[in-house]
């Protein structure tokens, strides 16, 4: 039989969910995304098909209006239709591929793949969006047909303009499976494959976040200043604009918590665990609500001024107040942006004898 992904459900519809939808919808599959019925629903609401799909209507609308845009055509929305867990998961039967991406808590992905398994037909590709929970705790349990075609999909924020798509085989996967979802991702989304095995947070993250584990607690005993950071390790490092805090704002902190926290708990024998565990000031933000731009607020925020002109700030760790945001640079930056390959961008910056150089 010849495997096609005609419909594909995506369940849950924030960063990566909206991301990974727009990403279907542009390849000409339909995608059905889903999320939970809001808990705060007033008694007239309970019966209200728009208040019930609040959330989800919520996510798809985030996506819609992203910048740079996570559509390639905004006339691919056509191709979602969306719903709620509680009276659109039959509909689960209708697709292909079922690809979870709801808050990164085992337990909350486990009930919702006990949920999955009695609806979806046999044969259907079933796929957790996971930043690093072990496959095999997520889908302990599980019958062994939807074992063999469960496995682990990782995509990376902004879903359209991230190349890697990190694959994950579980243990009884089927060959035929990882070979298929591979392909599809190679050809059909036009993502990069690094096959990854199930170790705590795979590859890219495991790596990724102790180095932002690193970084923050070297800010905070060095005493720098987190822009100060964020130049340092940005394009003359050759690493993305975002560099540091502005990629935690744009992944979400409560989403890079709770990675660090997984490595720490499974990675026990690691001689750097102590990176994973991040400075005080980062869980202050945490119970502060201030996960980045997903709540508008994090390490930086855009405020309107009385003339609405933006304005942008910036987190004082030391005082937890917002501060406004200006432009800082060091020498040897400065004479990095000037050299021409990375290489010799990066020896600058490395070699300088500023504070910024000694801190990189
Ligand atoms: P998010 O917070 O933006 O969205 C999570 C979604 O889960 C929300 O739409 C929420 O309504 C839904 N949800 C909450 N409780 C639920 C429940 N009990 N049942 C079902 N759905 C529920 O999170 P995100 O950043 O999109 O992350 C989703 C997944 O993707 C996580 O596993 C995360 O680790 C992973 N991931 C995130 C990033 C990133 O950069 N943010 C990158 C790669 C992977």
């Amino acid at each position: 039989m010849i495997r096609k992904i005609r419909k594909a459900a995506v369940i849950g519809s924030g960063i990566m969910g909206g991301g990974i939808a727009a990403l279907l919808a542009g390849a000409g599959v339909k995608v059905l995304l889903l999320d939970i019925v809001p808990f705060d629903l007033k008694d007239g609401e309970r019966n209200d098909p728009a208040a019930r799909n609040r959330i989800v209507k919520a996510g798809l609308d985030v996506a819609l209006s992203a910048k740079p845009s996570l559509f390639f055509n905004k006339k691919d929305v056509g191709q979602i239709a969306i719903g709620n867990l509680e009276d659109d998961i039959w509909r689960l039967s209708e697709c292909d591929w079922i690809i979870e991406v709801v808050v990164e808590n085992l337990v909350v992905k486990r009930d919702l793949f006990a949920r999955v398994e009695k609806v979806r037909k046999a044969d259907t590709i079933v796929s957790t969006n996971t930043s690093g929970i072990p496959l095999i705790d997520i889908c302990e349990g599980f019958s062994q047909e939807f074992k063999e075609h469960f496995m682990g999909t990782h995509f990376f924020n902004p879903v359209r303009y991230m190349h890697l798509l990190e694959l994950i085989p579980g243990a009884d996967t089927l060959p035929e499976i990882l070979e298929f979802v591979a392909t599809f991702g190679e050809k059909n989304l036009g993502k990069g494959i690094v096959w990854a095995k199930d170790t705590p947070n795979f590859v890219g993250n495991r790596i990724g976040i102790q180095g932002i584990g690193a970084i923050m607690e070297a800010m905070v005993e060095e005493g720098l200043t987190i822009p100060e950071v964020d130049t340092i390790f940005g394009s003359a490092l050759g690493r993305p604009k975002t560099a540091i805090f502005k990629t935690v704002d744009l992944v979400g902190l409560d989403t890079v918590i709770h990675v660090c926290k997984n490595s720490y708990e499974l990675c026990f024998d690691d001689e750097q665990r102590e990176a994973l565990l991040l400075p005080e000031f980062v869980g202050k933000m945490a119970k502060k609500n201030l996960l980045g731009n997903k709540t508008k607020a994090g390490f930086y925020k855009t405020e309107l001024t009385s003339e609405r002109k933006k304005l942008r700030k910036v987190l004082n760790p030391a005082t937890m107040e917002y501060e406004e945001l200006v432009r800082t640079s060091f020498p040897c930056i400065d004479a990095a942006k000037k050299k021409p390959s990375l290489k010799e961008k990066i020896r600058c910056v490395l070699k300088g004898d500023d504070r910024g150089g000694k801190f990189a």
